[in-house]
């Protein structure tokens, strides 16, 4: 309560729920007399890689024009349910002038590359296909950009609905640029005109209105202008990003899907991004680790190596990344294992800092002072009815002192149950065992929760600690 009242007086509205931009922040700090710094997951990462001499950034700065070649585009489908995404991405996959040479059975393995003759020259395009935005907005939740162009379906008997929306400011959010395909328009009462009119508003102006974007009519159903959205995607592509990468050099990427397979063990998809990456490599992707053992396409041939936008089905991993995950390659299989763990460590750091939230005995008299809380929550229970009743009546007798209450939320005989941690982690509450204790599995989800437990056979004794914990008087338990 007393930070928001700071804030306020910085013209700052806040309430005391709410995160804080970094600036917010950052002046917070100033008000109260600290220089606040915001560790950014990119500046620990950076700091992690530091420790191992890695370091991208000069990588890339060392860079010169003559290194970089022309890589694929990189695609993802977004736009409203039902509207078509799943159904373009099969039929852009049929389209692919390649598809009958090489002869596999296509998989799907999170992403796909298409050839499409663009003015006489044979291109490829990358498809991301998992269909939807929220594959992309988890990437990028991560800090991953994969996308270079974002294709936004619009039935065209529908119009723009609240996920089009949605889907166009996560595009636009993300500086990516946005191809308009106008689909179904095979059906009756489709009006494209009006997609058109709509998107303006949301600042999407087509190029036939005088603005940028292009817009292509197709019908998914029907194979209707598909080379014509693949030909838009490439000369969007082409005037806006400079999409070139060095493929001499080791690998780097993004994790797109993963999953553990009975037989193969992790099979990982990863979109390489820059550099090339081999059979053999070890790699880092977030907390897994290994050398790669086999490559796949997506039409389940098998490959030594993958250049820039080359999507491909990796094993050999320690285990399973998650989408977005960052992956590249180690100089030894060493280095790879170290970086995994650390990540592991700090994830788990993580998860213990957002625990430790939980009230305890200990810091109740700290939260009450920081004005977190003003009352502490109870649960008892014990080992008969008798005992518990005494406990609660004792404890209703404690002088708590100003502007602090003590509260029992729930008392019960018997064992400490699951149901009474929950509660306690719903209402911040300490659980003050009489004479009984908890199962193995209750104990450990109140340690994975912060629950603060207690046991005590002597009544006396829980008074003491209570007494103790309202006036900032216990002592940690070591
Ligand atoms: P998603 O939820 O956006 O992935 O949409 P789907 O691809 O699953 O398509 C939703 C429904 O619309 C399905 O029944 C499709 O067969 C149908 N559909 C998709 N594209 C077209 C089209 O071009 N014309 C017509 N008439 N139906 C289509």
């Amino acid at each position: 309560a007393a930070l928001v009242t700071v804030l306020f007086h910085l013209g700052e509205m806040a309430t005391a729920t709410q995160s804080l931009d970094e600036e917010t922040f950052a002046l917070l700090g100033e008000e109260l007399g600290y220089k606040l710094q915001v560790v950014s997951p990119e500046d620990e990462e950076r700091e992690l890689l530091s420790t191992f001499d890695i370091d991208f950034e000069a990588e890339l700065e060392a860079e010169g024009d003559e290194d970089l070649e022309a890589r694929p585009p990189v695609v993802t489908v977004m736009g409203h349910v039902d509207h078509g995404k799943t159904r373009l991405l099969d039929a852009i996959r049929k389209s692919d002038v390649m598809a009958g040479e090489h002869g596999g059975i296509t998989q799907h393995i999170g992403a796909y590359q298409v050839t499409h003759n663009h003015e006489g020259l044979d291109r490829k395009i990358t498809f991301i296909d998992t269909p939807g935005h929220e594959a992309f907005t988890a990437m990028r939740a991560r800090g991953a950009k994969v996308t270079d162009i974002a294709i936004l379906v619009v039935a065209a008997d529908d119009g723009v609905m609240p996920q089009t929306v949605e889907a166009l400011n996560h595009a636009q959010a993300a500086n990516v640029p946005i191809v308009v395909a106008v689909n179904k328009i095979d059906k009756e009462g489709a009006n494209p005109d009006k997609v058109r009119g709509q998107l303006t508003e949301y600042g999407l102006v087509p190029e036939e209105y005088g603005g940028d974007t292009m817009f292509v009519e197709v019908s998914a159903r029907q194979n209707l202008n598909i080379d014509e959205l693949l030909g838009a995607v490439l000369l969007t592509a082409d005037a806006a990003l400079d999409m070139r990468a060095n493929p001499n050099k080791d690998a780097r990427g993004i994790a797109i899907e993963a999953n553990l397979d009975k037989g193969r063990g992790s099979v990982a998809t990863v979109l390489v991004q820059s550099g090339t990456l081999h059979v053999g490599d070890t790699i880092v992707a977030g907390t897994a680790h290994g050398r790669v053992r086999a490559m796949f396409d997506d039409d389940g041939s098998a490959l030594t190596e993958a250049g820039p936008s080359r999507p491909v089905q990796v094993l050999g991993l320690s285990n399973v990344p998650r989408a977005g995950d960052t992956f590249f390659v180690t100089a030894d299989e060493r280095t790879a294992r170290q970086i995994a763990e650390k990540r592991e460590a700090a994830d788990r750091n993580a998860a213990l800092a957002k625990r430790r939230k939980r009230i305890s005995l200990e810091d109740f008299d700290q939260a009450v002072a920081e004005g977190k809380i003003d009352t502490l929550n109870l649960i008892l229970k014990g080992d008969v009815s008798g005992a518990v009743e005494a406990l609660e009546d004792a404890l209703l007798k404690i002088d708590v002192g100003e502007g602090v209450q003590l509260r029992v939320i729930h008392r019960g005989v018997g064992a400490i149950t699951q149901n009474d941690v929950n509660l306690a982690t719903v209402d911040s509450a300490v659980i003050i065992g009489f004479n009984v204790k908890p199962a193995e599995r209750v104990a450990e989800l109140a340690d994975r929760e912060g629950v603060d437990m207690r046991f005590y056979s002597v009544i006396y004794a829980a008074i003491d600690d209570i007494e103790a914990a309202l006036k900032g008087m216990l002592k940690p338990e070591y």
